[in-house]
């Protein structure tokens, strides 16, 4: 007989959950309030690299193929479509920078992902971008409003996903009980909300959060996603993303004229355009002070697990990170060190 999951939270931890455990046949429950404020806002960019140190994101070469093969195979099993190819320009802010770049795209671990610089690239400067920029390719960005909104109407069709408030009140986790039914495992994947639930609110699960705007505008590049200071994302329809900010400890979900000053400057910094702003959206990431993600069976609870802290990177790992959790709960299989939850208790 199957086992029977619920999982807490439809985010992109909790559908990805979801999709990793029905390939293995598990039956699952999803509950879900519905609203969301981080999977459904995010930009959705994979950027193989982490430009502030020109390295590789970490565990790269793991988590970027696995999560192409698992948003195609996604869209396949849905019939939609939020999987968007693209090159991410890299504009240097300064000659050792630059430098630094055709040192790393020497080297045989980034040849899948910087390309070498061409006359071109050394041409594209101007007044503002005197150092030059790179390219980098594999890299890819989910819609990811698309991504919620598909997945919700997927599950709630097959009657696989209740849409209210998980009540604390109706949870034993002795018993894996919820509402009056029993459960072979819980995963609890509510992102910046589980501070909030008692289960796993030991966790230094921290509230980051993260502002954006859409502008549009008949002069920015449409064919790559510019970055310095901040990433540009053509959106389509001369629609542009233009993000993020980073305020720690915060979970307001209002748009600041601060935050929108901020996104300008940033944009002034990487070229002169008109444009005008069409919406500005603020979320909230789960993050952790080590920067790496939570997952594993709680201390005290038999059968109880979690899913979070998927960062600034969530759409990169998410896939790899929910079928390691699967095989660690069906098969037992160790979790990467850096990501069990036990490094916070043992
Ligand atoms: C502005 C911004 C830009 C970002 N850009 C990128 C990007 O470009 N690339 C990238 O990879 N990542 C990006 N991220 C990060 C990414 O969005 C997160 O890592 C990821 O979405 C977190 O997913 P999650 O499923 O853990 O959380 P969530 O998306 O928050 O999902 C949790 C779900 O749990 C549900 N829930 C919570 N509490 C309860 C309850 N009591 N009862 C029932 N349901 C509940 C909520 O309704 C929600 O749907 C960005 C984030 C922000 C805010």
């Amino acid at each position: 007989m199957s086992q029977k999951a619920l999982i807490v939270g439809a985010g992109l931890a909790g559908t990805c959950m979801a999709h990793q455990l029905l390939d293995q046949g598990v039956e699952i429950e999803l509950i879900d309030t519905g609203i969301n404020h981080s999977s459904a806002i995010a930009v959705g960019l994979v950027n193989p690299m982490v430009f502030r140190r020109m390295n590789q994101s970490w565990r790269l070469d793991e988590f970027l193929p696995e999560a192409k093969a698992f948003y195609l195979q996604i869209e396949q099993r849905l019939a939609c479509s939020f999987f968007h190819p693209i090159v991410i320009r890299r504009f240097f802010s300064s000659e050792q920078e630059r430098r630094l770049w055709l040192e790393k795209s020497q080297l045989l671990d980034y040849a899948n992902y910087l390309e070498k610089i061409t006359p071109q690239d050394e041409q594209n400067t101007d007044a503002i971008n005197t150092y030059g920029s790179g390219r980098v390719k594999n890299a890819f960005w989910i819609n990811a409003l698309e991504w919620v909104a598909q997945n919700s109407a997927y599950f709630k069709a097959k009657e696989q996903l209740i849409l209210g408030e998980f009540d604390t009140q109706k949870w034993h986790p002795q018993t894996r009980k919820y509402d009056g039914k029993s459960y072979d495992f819980v995963v609890f994947c509510m992102g910046y909300h589980q501070k909030e639930e008692p289960t796993f609110a030991y966790l230094p699960l921290q509230q980051t959060k993260g502002q954006t705007l859409l502008i549009e505008s008949l002069q920015i590049n449409n064919q790559e996603s510019l970055n310095r200071k901040c990433f540009v994302l053509p959106y389509g329809n001369g629609r542009f993303r233009v993000g993020a900010t980073y305020e720690w400890n915060n979970s307001t979900l209002n748009s600041t004229p601060e935050a929108k000053m901020q996104l300008e400057q940033n944009l002034a910094a990487l070229g002169t355009y008109h444009y005008h702003i069409l919406e500005q959206n603020a979320g909230v990431r789960p993050t952790v002070l080590d920067r790496r993600p939570l997952l594993g069976e709680h201390p005290k609870w038999r059968g109880v697990y979690i899913l979070n802290g998927l960062g600034t990177k969530g759409y990169m790992m998410a896939p790899t990170l929910a079928r390691e959790l699967a095989e660690h709960i069906l098969n037992n299989k160790p979790l990467h060190p850096d990501t069990a939850i036990s490094r916070f208790t043992d």
